[in-house]
């Protein structure tokens, strides 16, 4: 990938693998993910210590700038030791960082982004409802009632990564229901997770074990006016660049786990021994490992290829659609490879496979699914809308 980054990136690449390697050996990583649903708050200090939270936001804001690219880096790099423990990283920067960034006031700006890059302020993402993800409008029933001063929410999210440790709830409500089109009259908050009327439950779940996520319950919960996002009941339309932005570093955070299980593969191909071999000199493994490096090079093309145009402020969703079904659907299959090539010690929790296995598996479905994705990817060549 070295050709597409510039010399900075490229700096900044290396910077951020050997500091990786350094802080987040797998091991550590592994016992993290064991403690499941404590949040790993000596993962994100470290991450504060490095500025990483700061990955994105301006520096007029008091953040380290960069580009998506510098982001996707980023992502992909800690991905590749950490899997799912990225997500302690990526959630407020990619939910609550974002949104301010894209959608908020000036005011809104100088109030959260230095704390969000001074790693003073976590965000978790509410969108999801039990009626449906996929169909979020059609399922959406929470509600946004104007009083004075503000707005009264209530409702029930489902999924919220993060929710139970997050200081803001980025999230999307039906502010009006006299509309024609069911994408109008939404809009965004930010509701802080420890208002009245706010309950979180967490919910047992396959993977991404050391980011809890959450069901929330708002019941008549105040947030004053200075805490709507952007414009009230347009809040789907503002939404798409922050969600754009999500799904490619989702591609970067898949591409990142197949590095890592690439590495782990190849290591042990290397080592373990059957019939008086090494297990990398039987062919059918092999190409197993071909296999995985065909679809690293495919992802990383895509991703650097979308990462450009977002970079430009080119039109991208379709691209980055694609960017999120490759790379998930190649880790996805990666890491049930790398299962195989460890044998029984692919199935240990003593190895990290089975980690990359269950985290990645997720990102097939949220925060797009790849069903979904693929609809919009078919519209986009001019068929009918299919949903
Ligand atoms: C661990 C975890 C963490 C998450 N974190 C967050 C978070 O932080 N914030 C948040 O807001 N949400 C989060 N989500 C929710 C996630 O975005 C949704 O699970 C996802 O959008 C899918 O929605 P659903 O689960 O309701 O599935 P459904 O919408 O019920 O879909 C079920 C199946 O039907 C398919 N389907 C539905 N409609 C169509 C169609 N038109 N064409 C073809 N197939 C279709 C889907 O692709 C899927 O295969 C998380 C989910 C999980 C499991």
């Amino acid at each position: 990938m070295d050709m597409y980054l510039g010399e900075e990136d490229r700096m900044f690449r290396d910077a951020v693998r050997g500091w990786v390697a350094a802080e987040f050996p797998k091991e550590w990583c592994r016992e993290l993910e064991r403690r499941e649903h404590e949040f790993p708050h000596a993962f994100w200090d470290k991450l504060t210590a490095f500025g990483a939270h700061g990955i994105g936001i301006a520096e007029e804001y008091g953040g380290q700038g960069g580009t998506i690219i510098t982001q996707a880096l980023f992502a992909r790099e800690l991905a590749r030791t950490a899997a799912g423990l990225g997500w302690v990283w990526g959630v407020t920067s990619f939910s609550g960082s974002k949104a301010i960034t894209f959608c908020g006031s000036e005011e809104q700006k100088q109030r959260f982004l230095p704390k969000i890059a001074a790693g003073e302020l976590k965000t978790a993402m509410a969108f999801s409802e039990p009626g449906g993800g996929t169909d979020l409008l059609g399922g959406m029933r929470t509600t946004a009632r104007r009083v004075e001063g503000g707005w009264v929410i209530n409702g029930e999210k489902i999924w919220s990564t993060c929710a139970n440790v997050a200081d803001y709830l980025f999230l999307m409500a039906r502010s009006n229901r006299d509309v024609q089109k069911r994408s109008d009259g939404i809009s965004i908050f930010f509701v802080p997770r420890t208002a009245k009327g706010v309950t979180v439950t967490e919910l047992p779940k396959l993977g991404m074990r050391c980011v809890a996520s959450c069901s929330v319950h708002l019941d008549e919960v105040f947030v004053p006016d200075e805490l709507l996002l952007g414009e009230e009941g347009k809040g789907w339309y503002q939404s798409t660049r922050t969600l754009n932005n999500e799904r490619l570093m989702n591609a970067a955070t898949c591409l990142g786990m197949l590095d890592g299980v690439i590495e782990d593969a190849l290591d042990h191909m290397k080592t373990r021994r059957a019939f008086g071999k090494t297990i990398g000199e039987f062919q059918i493994l092999q190409h197993y490992l071909a296999d995985m490096a065909m679809w690293q090079t495919q992802g990383e093309l895509l991703l650097m290829h979308t990462a450009r145009l977002q970079a430009e402020g080119l039109p991208s969703a379709t691209e980055s659609g694609m960017a999120k079904v490759l790379c998930s659907e190649y880790v996805s299959k990666a890491a049930d490879l790398g299962i195989q090539i460890l044998g029984g010690m692919g199935y240990s929790a003593e190895t990290d496979m089975q980690r990359y296995w269950r985290d990645s598996r997720l990102l097939r479905i949220g925060p797009i699914s790849n069903e979904m994705a693929r609809n919009m990817i078919a519209e986009s060549m001019g068929l009918p809308r299919s949903f």
